[in-house]
């Protein structure tokens, strides 16, 4: 469709990129074929700041065939390309292939989307749980069938956020609702994967008390 009306895709790959989804990139997972890709996080798992765009062939052409009329493409920072991000990227992307990380991240992936599943989906304020990969989200609400939000006043993801860092484990609130995030290191065991997820369904059970007690 997009090819047809010469329309370019850009795939944002900074989070599913190298691995995370249990494939190489998430295009590979979703059979996309994007014009631009944008890269970081587990370019360098985050040991360096570096974050790239790669274009594809139809998009390089245009840059290449006109600079010889309109000078070269050029665009960039202070510091672009910086050697140690480079090295630590291909120190990396080493590693990531040497161990098969994204081969990993499928199989646990798939055992801790099933677990989130089993232990979340049927919870009275759980409205959704969802992700591919290491890479999932729990979406709070208070009537399930209805999909209704809490009181943003209320602020329950963060409440659960703050019980679970209590008990050691680290689940982001994110900011768009009351969604607790999870993105583990691709290299976690599944004995890990059950703690943090027992960890997790206490502190959901604690703050559904509360709220049940109107705390
Ligand atoms: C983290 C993240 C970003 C933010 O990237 P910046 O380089 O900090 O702008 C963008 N897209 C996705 C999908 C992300 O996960």
């Amino acid at each position: 469709m997009l090819a047809r009306h010469d329309v370019l895709l850009i795939a944002d790959e900074v989070i599913c990129g190298f691995g995370r989804l249990g494939a190489p990139f998430g295009s590979h997972l979703y059979g996309m074929e994007p014009d631009l890709v944008t890269v970081a996080k587990g370019l360098t798992s985050g040991y360096f700041p570096l974050s790239g765009a790669i274009v594809g062939e139809k998009v390089y052409c245009v840059m290449e065939d006109n600079a010889d009329r309109i000078g070269a493409f050029s665009h960039g920072y202070t510091y672009s390309g910086h050697p140690i991000g480079a090295a630590a990227a291909n120190a990396v992307l080493d590693i990531v292939e040497r161990e098969d990380l994204a081969g990993r991240a499928r199989d646990t992936g798939a055992y801790m989307q099933q677990r989130l599943r089993a232990d979340f989906a049927q919870v009275p304020i759980v409205g959704e749980v969802r992700g591919v990969g290491m890479l999932a989200a729990i979406e709070f609400g208070g009537e399930r069938e209805k999909k209704v939000r809490f009181d943003a006043g209320l602020k329950v993801g963060a409440r659960i956020s703050r019980a679970a860092r209590d008990r050691g484990l680290i689940a982001r609130a994110m900011p768009h609702g009351d969604i607790l995030g999870f993105a583990p290191p691709l290299v976690t065991t599944r004995a890990e994967v059950d703690e943090m997820i027992d960890i997790a369904a206490r502190a959901v059970r604690q703050v559904m008390d509360e709220l049940a007690t109107g705390r």
